[in-house]
């Protein structure tokens, strides 16, 4: 019995060596062929063993992209709430939803049906996002951009409920889903008004 051991072990105090030199059974760092990894390969003529022009363009989507909007630039709008004297504000809906009875909302310019939002001039006139991003191109004056600015992004209630030929509704997305997607409209809306 050595003398550490009658010194016995104290609450925090271990008098063992603290470093042990642990067995290893693994070569050491210089017993690996170094010169011989990785193997002689010759260069290649091309970059990527391929001299097939790239593709710089992307392909064309609906979506916006990523580089589309500015998460630095200043907001310009804020989120729209609808106030009530004393009762709860209540998130105005960045596309409203037009409750059409089964029926098809028509394009003024083109006579298309559009497809997803559209809009829409004082509950009248529809306008399909390409027209209307036509309209924008090629609006010369300030009048004409105001009369642009009157029409508000709608959208049929198809996504809410189905009529199915009848004034009656059956419900397809709940209320909670609902609000949930115009709270993430509404908060994207910031970035891409
Ligand atoms: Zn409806
Ligand atoms: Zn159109």
């Amino acid at each position: 019995m050595s003398a550490n051991c009658r010194k016995g072990e104290g609450g925090l105090a271990r008098r063992a060596a603290r470093f042990q030199d642990a067995p290893c059974s693994a070569p050491p760092c210089t017993a690996y062929h170094v010169a011989r990894f990785p193997g002689a390969v010759a260069p290649s003529r091309h970059p990527f063993n391929s001299s097939r022009p790239r593709s710089t363009v992307a392909a064309r989507s609906s979506t916006p992209g990523p580089g589309t909007y500015h998460p630095d630039a200043r907001r310009t709008t804020q989120t729209q709430f609808e106030h009530s004297f004393g009762g709860r504000k209540v998130l105005r809906p960045v596309v409203e939803t037009r409750c059409l009875l089964g029926r098809k909302a028509k394009c003024a310019q083109c006579g298309c049906e559009p497809t997803g939002d559209y809009w829409e001039h004082r509950g009248g006139t529809a306008l399909c996002r390409p027209c209307m991003a036509g309209k924008q191109a090629a609006a010369s004056d300030r009048r004409e951009a105001l009369a642009l600015s009157q029409y508000k992004k709608v959208r049929s209630c198809w996504m809410v409920h189905r009529h199915e030929g009848t004034v009656a509704a059956i419900v397809l997305m709940d209320p909670r889903s609902l609000r949930r997607l115009q709270e993430k409209e509404a908060y994207f809306q910031q970035y891409f008004a």
